[in-house]
């Protein structure tokens, strides 16, 4: 398999330290608010590299964190903490909302079908082993104290700015942005390890530790949980692409000087989901969850395959048109799948020679709509409905679009005769103009009366119910 590493900038042949195992690290959420649907697509194609390469026969062991303190607004050590400014928000304490939006993640990744990696640790989970490597690395000269903080000196480092992707003195620029200048820093690039003084003296959350009453740097956690779990060898760490500076170069920086060795051979990010009006936020325009798409009367799994679509590394371009069509395709796909019948002989060779076309795909790079090619390939294929069918639930192990199981359902006779036969002509006749009114303005992105269609007939005990096969209705007696 050969996949793009963000370290080489190129593609390189993948080949983990110790054969037939992977040790994979994922970056997880900031457990603050709900995730958005930018920051699942990151977790949606990490999951199909997990998939794929347990598919290609590797023993994954995959851990991901739970950010639950320290992320600041600005990743760059500046600005509010964003989990206390959740809790401020929701009147609630930080670990309340914590514990919630981890749970609303793992729910949202559950209806996207993103399997939960091998073992998932918060941050406030660690703090002994933060207190370890800020101590180890301060006793090897890469780290300093000043003003309360402990800072790590990206000065001793021979390369700081391991990603050649960015230009040095843009990052540098970077790195000043909306601050104003931390004068304990001895240079620009340097980052906290741990804090005992911020700008806010509410901090919820602190630890006793030899360097002061306080709490650990964003960047620590990830070194940290990395090295409990995984050791001091790393085949390949996943994030979204903004979390390559400062995020990614500083637990590089922080590991790395710690072992005195290297510790990550490959680095996988993915690409940014924007809207038209650029980079997708939690705090600017519509917050697009994954129930706002159910709401919205979308399958979450129409927004996978929205995202398999199109290549990890290539901005997305999130629009509801775009997710329109990807419905329409999944609901097309489906019910080709259920016009297959279990029949006829199982063909070995076509079997083979259709899987290797899949594996091509995801072989190189990871080519996700390749792979979705080579599965409606399937379907032209000469051969027995059998076959195709064991092909379909084959790839799916990877993709996991539930394919076999809806097509299961789209087949039965009450999905094609919904369970609304006693109403009277009449009602249904209304029904169903409403059906098809909500339908003409969700084609129109006229949400607004959609939603009004919706409301208006749940008031009247009619309740919409979207699946892959269309609206159905039930009526309250
Ligand atoms: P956070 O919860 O902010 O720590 O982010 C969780 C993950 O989502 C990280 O891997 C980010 O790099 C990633 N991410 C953030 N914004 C986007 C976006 N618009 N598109 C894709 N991934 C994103
Ligand atoms: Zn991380």
């Amino acid at each position: 398999m050969k996949i793009y590493n963000s370290l080489t900038r190129t593609r390189d042949e993948f080949i983990p330290n110790e054969a037939g195992k992977v040790a994979m690290y994922t970056c997880g959420p900031t457990v603050y608010h709900y995730a958005h649907i930018g920051n699942l697509r990151s977790y949606i194609m990490e999951d199909v590299l997990e998939k794929y390469l347990s598919y290609a026969g590797y023993d994954v062991k995959r851990v991901m964190n739970i950010t639950d303190v320290g992320h600041l607004t600005s990743d760059a050590d500046t600005g509010e903490d964003k989990m206390l400014k959740g809790a401020q928000r929701e009147k609630k304490t930080v670990m309340e909302i914590a514990k919630f939006y981890t749970d609303a993640f793992f729910a949202d990744c559950e209806k996207l079908r993103i399997k939960k990696p091998e073992i998932v640790e918060p941050a406030t989970g660690c703090i002994p082993e933060f207190i370890k490597m800020i101590e180890q690395l301060l006793e090897k000269g890469y780290a300093y104290a000043a003003g309360g903080n402990i800072y790590f000196d990206t000065s001793k480092l021979e390369k700081y700015y391991v990603f050649n992707d960015f230009n040095e003195e843009d990052l540098e620029v970077g790195v000043r942005d909306s601050v104003e200048e931390d004068t304990n820093k001895r240079n620009k690039a340097d980052f906290v390890l741990w804090f005992t003084k911020s700008k806010f003296e509410d901090q919820e959350l602190k630890w006793e530790s030899p360097f002061g009453l306080g709490y650990p740097g964003w960047h620590i956690e990830c070194s940290c949980i990395a090295r409990k779990h995984l050791g001091e060898y790393l085949d390949i760490h996943c994030g979204g692409i903004d979390n390559a500076f400062p995020h990614h170069t500083n637990e590089i920086a922080q590991s790395e000087s710690t072992f005195g060795h290297k510790w990550c051979n490959y680095w996988f990010h993915v690409h940014h989901l924007n809207t038209a009006g650029g980079k997708m936020s939690k705090s600017k325009g519509e917050f697009l969850t994954v129930s706002l798409l159910e709401e919205k009367g979308y399958d979450p799994l129409c927004y996978r395959l929205f995202c398999l679509q199109s290549h990890y590394r290539k901005n997305l371009v999130f629009s509801w048109e775009n997710l329109d069509n990807a419905a329409v395709a999944y609901r097309k796909l489906v019910n080709r799948i259920a016009a297959l019948k279990d029949e006829g002989e199982m063909d070995e060779a076509a079997f083979a020679e259709a899987k290797a076309r899949f594996c091509e795909a995801l072989d190189n790079d990871m080519n996700t709509s390749l792979a979705v090619t080579a599965l409606y390939d399937v379907f032209k294929m000469k051969t027995s409905d059998k076959t195709k069918l064991a092909l379909i639930a084959d790839f799916d192990r990877v993709l996991s679009l539930d394919l076999i199981a809806a097509a299961a359902k789209a087949r039965k006779p009450e999905a094609a005769a919904p369970a609304e036969a006693d109403v009277s002509d009449e009602l249904r006749a209304y029904i169903e103009a409403q059906i098809e009114a909500r339908r003409a303005a969700k084609a129109e992105k006229n949400y607004a009366e959609a939603d009004r269609i919706r409301v208006a007939l749940a008031e009247q005990g009619i309740t919409l119910i979207d699946t892959k096969e269309g609206t159905r209705f039930t009526v309250a007696k």
